[in-house]
């Protein structure tokens, strides 16, 4: 097997595989490796059991200011340009339209919703519309039957709700990446030691030999910034796992209920979902859960968090400042009881789950097990807080890409970015013009 690559990308989730697919198809580059340490695609966080499958476009997200609502829309419609060329069952399996909204309960909430709506949201979502509590009846029943009559409630409807198999997607990506007359391969299994700096580019050791790249991209979730770490690109940062869990129940809603969420909280608010895998469910979530680890359900992974960690002075102020925000620390006190057994479940129905479906009962939900994911949260050592957003730290001929922004959603919109800037690195042609016409228009600042 030839081991010299214009770009080895690690990591086989959807960032990787959106990156492997939007430099295959949309530049000249024309050899590309994708190292996968796991033995198939996409097993951790975009895992359609890991996540809450919702195609982000800043439109119900209460938190976003208006310039990251209109970058994840356009990140999000790149999602709906690829879809378009899928076709039947396939197609199906990764996305699918779903009513989606997100509830204000009491007068506060609802009229921040109205404020929302009025100042700038409807401009940039036309199809975004207001709800009181009968249009509310109609739509989505349960989330009004059973509730206390003198509690306000409100929702913004948006017309851009889908769920999303971020899984398949990341597959159907790594496959559609393979085009005539060009490398392009995928190694699965294949976990990467380190990279080292070559003349041009970087060796990479894996368990499987060594490959050399003319660019590398760490799309390896949390490991990326153990990567950018070990190979001396430490830019003050630290990362704070956050995990997440979920509940089951019977399906008592119809769409997707999101919660209004508060600015500067940067795990989203416990919300009911559909499953695209599972259509008789409903699926509450994600809890927010502090584990040791930089990946869920891999104790193993506990060493190199420690290795990721920097037990410094800034770290432990920046932690103390996270922990010690008012609403962080509520949330956290909270979802601390949601995880013992039986008491779990009646306080995550009294705080969560009851406040969206009012009429459920703490028999009808259970803990789903083995589901749900890390949100690696990027600790900003100088600023003492968290760094809100994506974050990418950029070397020679190197991306360490931790977290996209807001999740999945933008992966492809990632993708495009980090394409451009590795064909005008390695001297290739970005194809813009066969891109636009396929996924959507390129803003004039990229
Ligand atoms: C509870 C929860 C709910 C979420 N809900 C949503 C949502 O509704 N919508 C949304 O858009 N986003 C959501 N997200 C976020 C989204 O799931 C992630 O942002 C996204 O899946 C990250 O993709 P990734 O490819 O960057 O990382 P991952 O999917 O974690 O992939 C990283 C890959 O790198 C590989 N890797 C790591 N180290 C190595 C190594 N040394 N060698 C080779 N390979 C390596 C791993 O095996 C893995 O396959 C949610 C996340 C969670 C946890």
């Amino acid at each position: 097997m030839q081991k010299r690559y214009d770009v080895i990308i690690v990591g086989g989730g959807i960032t990787g595989c959106a990156l492997l697919y939007t430099l295959s198809r949309y530049t000249s580059i024309k050899s590309i490796l994708l190292l996968e340490k796991y033995d198939a695609l996409a097993m951790l966080n975009s895992s359609a059991s890991s996540n809450s499958q919702t195609l982000h476009f800043g439109d119900i997200e209460t938190n976003y200011t208006k310039e990251h609502s209109l970058k994840t829309k356009e990140d999000a419609e790149r999602v709906l340009y690829y879809a378009r060329r899928l076709h039947g069952d396939a197609k199906r399996r990764i996305i699918m339209p779903v009513q989606k909204m997100v509830l204000g309960v009491g007068s506060e909430e609802v009229e921040g919703l109205e404020k929302g709506y009025h100042s700038w949201l409807k401009n940039i979502f036309p199809g975004l519309s207001l709800l009181g509590k009968k249009e509310l009846e109609r739509i989505e029943p349960n989330v009004v039957n059973g509730r206390d009559k003198r509690e306000e409630i409100g929702a913004l409807l948006s017309d851009k709700g889908y769920m999303v198999n971020f899984g398949l997607l990341a597959k159907q990506l790594a496959k559609d990446a393979r085009v005539r007359g060009k490398k392009i391969d995928i190694i699965l299994g294949a976990r990467v030691i380190e990279a080292t700096p070559r003349v041009s580019g970087y060796k990479v050791l894996t368990n499987k030999g060594e490959f050399y790249g003319g660019f590398v991209e760490f799309a390896s979730g949390s490991y990326s910034l153990y990567f950018a770490k070990s190979m001396g690109y430490d830019k003050g940062l630290t990362i704070l796992s956050i995990g997440g869990n979920f509940f089951y129940s019977k399906k008592v809603l119809r769409g997707k209920v999101y919660r209004v969420q508060k600015g500067g909280i940067p795990f989203a608010a416990v919300h009911g979902d559909p499953d695209i895998t599972r259509p008789g469910i409903t699926r509450f979530g994600p809890t927010v859960t502090v584990p040791l680890e930089l990946e869920k359900g891999h104790p193993e992974t506990f060493t190199d968090y420690m290795k990721v960690f920097d037990f410094n002075e800034p770290t432990f102020e920046s932690i103390s400042n996270i922990l010690f925000n008012k609403d962080i620390e509520s949330i956290l006190r909270r979802n601390a009881v949601y995880a013992l057994p039986e008491i779990g479940r009646y306080e995550f129905l009294k705080m969560e789950a009851g406040v969206i479906v009012p009429s459920l009962k703490v028999g009808d939900l259970h803990f789903a097990s083995g589901t749900g994911g890390i949100r690696p949260q990027i600790i900003d050592e100088k600023k003492r807080n968290l760094l809100l957003g994506a974050s990418k730290l950029y070397g020679d001929n190197v991306v360490f890409n931790i977290t996209p922004s807001p999740g999945a959603s933008s992966a492809l919109g990632s993708g495009l970015e980090d394409s451009i800037l590795i064909s005008k690195t390695l001297g290739a042609e970005m194809l813009r013009e066969k891109y636009e016409k396929e996924m959507g228009p390129i803003s004039k600042s990229k």
